[in-house]
């Protein structure tokens, strides 16, 4: 009876467990996941959960009737891999195949870990700390305005909070976005009554008050820090497993590691990706779900006959009362198109090489996503003129 031992309950793991089902693994599945809750969504952490308009978002699987052994509130502390050995709080756990999916952390911001009134916003006991916050319609400074900042202050000025963001850079999504798409987003958070102040350093952090380098002092009841987040990989030192510099478990595109019979998948995990030509580390959802089938594919099937892995990398973002969608990777993009005015309601950005669409942001425009998607995929030329007269279906440009 082999056994596939999968550290990290969250999205990736849940995933990895019921596609070794569904592709007819017939081993033992033990599924070991640090947190005490039965296995979650976490989109819905800053959304629905946030407001409490749901109660939790734990995922709908059956485990016991797919043979699933899931194991909760037990961390991975160590691997001696030589030995087929996971080291766990509970003790060692022997393993035929290993699947690393302990997913991401928040990075924290110096200087302000143990300050009273301090949160990040990764997992369910954070949004239930924050929750009555929101319900209490406090005062909140969030730091950073990036995706999760930008989704915290859609959901605190829907309950009524007064909402400060400080961004360290010159605009919202400055790690993510060019200047010349995101400086597009500014605007959002003085249209929902939230406050952005950019190029505004944190000095410290200390109870009920942010201080920034300009002095300035808001005065708050919370303080939510969203400036990141890396890989949970740290219990792998000294294993043997190689990380890359900025903590993910460095894959081969089979999602391999660098050890025999050890995977990595989901928010620890990066890939070498063909279709784009350098390694990718994604934080976003949909890796969690595409990434899974190639390893539980590889793991079933073995390498010979198992899939490679190079998606075209999806995610949304819900801020604002807008619907954001991106699709593919720009950082080797040479050309910027526009579908629609950025300064409207809905339009879409997208990105070409060679005059290929290699990737789109897409607001209120899910059909532009959609098709988008699609002509990345086959690496389709555009039609500029057509691409950018938004009244015209993208897939027929
Ligand atoms: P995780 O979900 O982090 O799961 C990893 C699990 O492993 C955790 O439960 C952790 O406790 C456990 N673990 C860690 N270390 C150990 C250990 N040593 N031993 C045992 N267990 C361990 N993406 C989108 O595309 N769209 C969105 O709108 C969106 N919204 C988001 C909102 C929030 C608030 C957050 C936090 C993320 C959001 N994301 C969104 C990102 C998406 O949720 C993640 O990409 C996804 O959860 C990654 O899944 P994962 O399983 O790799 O990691």
């Amino acid at each position: 009876d082999r056994r596939v031992v999968i550290v990290g309950a969250g999205m990736a793991g849940v995933q990895t467990a019921v596609a070794l089902r569904e592709q007819g693994w017939r081993g033992t599945i033990s599924l070991l996941g640090e947190e005490p809750h039965p296995p979650y969504d976490r989109p819905p952490l800053s959304k629905a959960v946030l407001l409490g308009k749901a109660e939790g978002s734990a995922f709908e699987v059956d485990f016991a009737s797919l043979a699933i052994d899931l194991e909760l509130g037990v961390e991975a502390t160590g691997l001696r891999a030589g030995e087929h050995v996971l080291e766990t709080s509970r003790g060692p756990v022997p393993y035929d195949v290993l699947v690393v999916a302990t997913g991401a952390q928040p990075v924290a911001l110096p200087g302000s870990e143990g300050v009273p009134g301090v949160h990040v916003l990764r997992t369910m006991d954070d949004a239930e700390r924050l929750r009555p916050l929101l319900a209490g319609q406090r005062d909140v400074v969030a730091v950073g305005a990036g995706w999760i900042g930008a989704e915290f202050a859609t959901a605190a000025r829907e309950a009524g909070c007064r909402v400060t963001v400080v961004e360290a850079a010159d605009r919202p999504l400055a790690g993510a976005l060019p200047a010349e798409v995101s400086g597009h987003m500014a605007d959002w958070y003085a249209s929902s009554g939230a406050r952005l102040l950019t190029g505004a350093a944190v000095a410290a952090v200390e109870p009920g008050a942010v201080v920034l380098e300009d002095g300035t002092r808001l005065h708050t009841d919370a303080v939510v820090v969203g400036i990141g987040a890396r890989p949970a990989t740290r219990w792998l030192d000294g294993s043997g497993v190689v990380l890359a510099e900025d903590g993910s478990v460095v894959t081969d595109n089979r999602l391999r590691s660098s050890l025999p019979d050890v995977y990595a998948v989901g928010d620890c995990a990066s890939f070498p990706s063909a279709r784009y030509g350098e390694r990718l580390l994604v934080h976003h959802w949909d890796n969690a779900l595409q990434g899974p089938r190639t390893v539980a594919a590889n793991i079933v099937h073995g390498p010979a006959e198992g899939e490679v892995y190079d998606p075209v990398p999806y995610f949304w973002s819900e801020q604002f009362g807008r619907f954001v969608q991106y699709a593919g990777h720009h950082s080797a993009a040479d050309e910027l198109l526009w579908r629609g005015d950025p300064d409207s309601a809905a339009w879409t950005v997208c990105w070409l090489r060679a005059g290929v669409l290699v990737a789109l942001l897409a607001v209120g425009r899910p059909r532009d996503l959609a098709q988008g998607r699609k002509l990345i995929e086959k690496g389709a030329l555009l039609d500029r003129a057509k691409a950018a007269d938004a009244s015209v279906p993208l897939k027929s440009a």
